[in-house]
């Protein structure tokens, strides 16, 4: 626990106004993280910041505390905080809500999938904290609802995941249409080299809390293991393991939305409570899992990797990494989902024949030996026709 909390810290110490304070002992938080106490003052302070630190580790409230002592009431659109997903708006946002509550400050998720005119109405109130997808921050904005040249500071959370090549572009356009002076703050769990680089072009004279260690990137109480496997038998590998180890609450991660709803169903068929989330389900049906998941509705949740940054649910007992990632990066914030705020945790990898090198590139990111399980009971069937 002593590598998370500053524990020689207080939330006071750090300089945080008392309404902010008050916010912060209703949540029940005692000590800063430590990625909280090095950042909180130095975003007071008024800098640019790229901060790194495991999941789990409380980034969210490091930026979003500043910006509640920060932004006034009287500061419409004064603080952007970009996100990758919309489960991720909800969730970032419902924690900024909780922590600012003394402050009278209107916190609001902007994310796709969810009714334009409902947003747009409470955009109309505005709101002085925005926390927002790509896609439908900049459709408020060319509504003229979301006004860029009134941000004061401008927030990507998975910054990583945000300058990738899939948001890219849009984080320049949004970013880059602010001409005011501004202060930003990007976070992550994982930041390349590369990232870095292009991350600082729009920071100024940033203060560089990320870290090369490698060792630094997986929370050591995640105990990470791979089995051996052939493509043909994983579905049955996924059952047995799901039988041996009986998992409270487990997140079985696949590469591709088909495999994800082939793998709940034949879950389902062996009557084992499985549900899925994915990118092309209703925001609707993704919202049901995540209330599920949050309340503990549910034993597995088979999910694409849109549900491996960022989501914040106690007590994800067991990560099952169906298939192998192709980026080692999305390992880190997969496994990341358990073993959260200092809990313990399992994460299994399914690995075939051919994935040895994809299984070296994670072990060399993360600096870790995966080392392999063994499910002796289980027998391999002969390869289908
Ligand atoms: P990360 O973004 O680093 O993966 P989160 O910001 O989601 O982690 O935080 C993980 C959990 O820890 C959240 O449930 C959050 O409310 C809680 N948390 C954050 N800071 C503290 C703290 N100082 N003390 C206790 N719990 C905290």
């Amino acid at each position: 626990m002593s590598d998370i909390f500053s524990t020689s810290t207080s939330f006071a110490d750090l300089g945080l106004r008392s309404e902010v304070l008050q916010g912060i002992e209703d949540q029940g938080f005692e000590h800063p993280t430590m990625i909280q106490a090095k950042l909180i003052p130095l975003a007071i302070e008024g800098k640019d910041i790229i901060g790194q630190s495991k999941t789990g580790t409380g980034k969210t409230a490091s930026f979003s505390l500043p910006a509640l002592h920060l932004i006034d009431t009287d500061a419409p659109f004064a603080c952007l905080c970009l996100v990758p997903t919309r489960e991720l708006a909800i969730q970032v946002a419902r924690e900024c809500r909780e922590l600012g509550r003394h402050t009278g400050l209107k916190v609001l998720p902007v994310y796709g999938g969810q009714s334009i005119n409902t947003q747009a109405e409470k955009l109309k109130q505005k709101p002085q904290i925005i926390i927002g997808t790509p896609g439908r921050v900049m459709d408020m904005n060319q509504r003229g609802l979301l006004p860029y040249n009134k941000i004061k500071l401008a927030i990507l959370d998975e910054v990583d995941r945000m300058l990738d090549i899939g948001f890219r572009d849009d984080i320049r356009k949004i970013l880059g249409a602010m001409k005011q002076q501004h202060q930003t703050v990007f976070v992550s769990a994982t930041i390349s080299p590369e990232i870095e680089r292009l991350a600082k072009k729009y920071m100024h004279n940033p203060v560089d809390l990320s870290t090369t260690e490698a060792s630094s990137l997986t929370v050591s109480q995640v105990d990470q293991s791979c089995v051996g496997v052939q493509e043909w038998d994983k579905r049955r590998l996924l059952h047995h393991v799901l039988g041996i180890e009986k998992p409270d609450l487990a997140l079985v991660f696949c590469r591709m939305k088909v495999t994800v709803d082939k793998v709940a169903k034949s879950l389902q068929n062996k009557k084992i409570d499985a549900v899925t989330l994915h990118a092309n389900m209703n925001q609707g049906a993704r919202n049901r899992v995540m209330d599920k998941l949050r309340k503990r509705d549910v034993r597995v949740v088979v999910a694409s990797d849109l549900a491996a940054r960022g989501i914040d649910v106690d007590d994800i007992t067991h990560v099952i990494n169906y298939d192998v990632p192709e980026d080692p990066e999305v390992y880190v914030h997969r496994i990341g989902r358990t073993a959260r705020k200092g809990r313990d945790g399992k994460a299994i990898m399914f690995v075939t024949p051919d994935q040895s090198e994809l299984l070296l590139n994670i072990e060399k990111l993360t600096n870790v030996e995966i080392v392999e399980s063994r499910f002796d009971e289980f027998k391999p069937g002969p390869e289908p026709e």
